[in-house]
């Protein structure tokens, strides 16, 4: 019998994915668009990004969840999820863009670019002797699969760069530091906090007023993981009244940010549509593949996710 492979995405294209993923899988797997599914009993996998309520009872025989992106939270959090395992992407690609990403946000600041902004819309020759790259201190806030390779690419600049994860762990030019005590000392030693944890409800709005007040006067912020790790009046808040600089935000609460939201139009922030990183289809392929295959011959699966952890 043939199975078939479910796709289901509101922003990625099913021709790419069905074009990557057909020569990995053969004849014996079907992939097919969530619209036009032949046969639903023979659904035994779904390719996933925010399906629609009441998508997953469609598909009695469902085996695998493979979430097409980084991050689970929208996934995890329903209470229509089968009990099935869930495995979530983690490839080269996506990652690369991510540590990109957050290297440039990072430059951004400790290169003070929005203060040369600011003077190039006066005219202004405004100049200001750069500081060494050793006497910045970056603090990067989960260090998973996107965020370790965020953190290795900004120790690799030369930062002072330091790490939070709930575990240890060993990374090259990065000091770890672990649990929730440890959070305050680091957030108040860094000049650039990134944020790169996953939305769970331990870190639900995690980065609270508390939190940047415990920041350095004159810390930036970078929040490229999820809009709800923070508290936004508290940002907005610590924004205004001078204590941060500036910040470079990609997730938000509430995505598309509200056009009269007040982070638009605050000094220092930059504000991008949520494209730090994306999943790609010709490098995911191979791993949505192999774990198929790993459903079907009865081996373990790479990149599943802890529903109990929430990531
Ligand atoms: P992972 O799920 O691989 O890792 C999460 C990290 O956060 C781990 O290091 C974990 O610690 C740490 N962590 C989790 N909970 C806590 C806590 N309560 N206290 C301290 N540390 C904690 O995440 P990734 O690095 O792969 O991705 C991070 C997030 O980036 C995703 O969840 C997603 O939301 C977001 N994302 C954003 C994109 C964008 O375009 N803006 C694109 C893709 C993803 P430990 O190592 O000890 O388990």
């Amino acid at each position: 019998m043939t199975d078939t492979l479910v796709f289901c995405s509101g922003p990625d294209p099913f021709d790419a994915w069905r074009d990557a993923l057909a020569p990995l899988l053969g004849e014996d797997v079907r992939i097919e668009d969530a619209e036009a599914v032949t046969d639903p009993a023979s659904v035994r996998f779904a390719l996933v990004w925010m399906p629609p309520e009441g998508f997953f009872e469609r598909f009695p025989n469902l085996e695998l969840v493979i979430n097409l992106g980084a991050g689970v939270d929208r996934l995890v959090a329903r209470d229509d999820l089968p009990d099935v395992p869930i495995t979530r992407l983690s490839d080269p690609e996506m990652g690369k863009m991510m540590a990109g990403f957050a290297l440039f946000a990072v430059l951004r600041h400790a290169r003070e670019i929005p203060h040369f902004e600011a003077a190039q819309a006066r005219r202004e020759w405004a100049y200001r002797h750069p500081r060494a790259a050793d006497e910045i201190t970056v603090a990067v806030l989960g260090l998973g699969e996107l965020g370790a390779l965020a953190a290795t690419e900004i120790a690799r600049q030369g930062f002072d760069t330091h790490g939070w994860a709930t575990r240890p762990k060993e990374l090259p030019g990065v000091t770890v530091h672990c649990g929730d005590d440890a959070l305050p000392e680091l957030l108040g030693r860094a000049d650039i906090v990134v944020c790169m944890l996953p939305l769970t409800p331990a870190t639900a709005e995690r980065l609270d007023a508390a939190a940047f007040a415990a920041m350095k006067p004159g810390a930036a912020f970078i929040n490229l993981s999820r809009g709800e790790v923070v508290d936004e009046a508290a940002l907005v808040a610590a924004l205004r009244d001078g204590h941060l600089s500036g910040a470079t935000l990609d997730v938000f609460a509430h995505e598309p940010l509200a056009s009269d939201h007040p982070l638009w139009t605050l000094p220092g922030v930059l504000i991008t549509p949520h494209l730090a990183s994306v999943a790609l289809p010709k490098s995911a392929a191979p791993q949505i593949a192999r774990n198929i295959r790993a459903v079907q011959r009865g081996e373990e699966l790479v990149n599943e996710v802890s529903r109990v952890r929430g990531y």
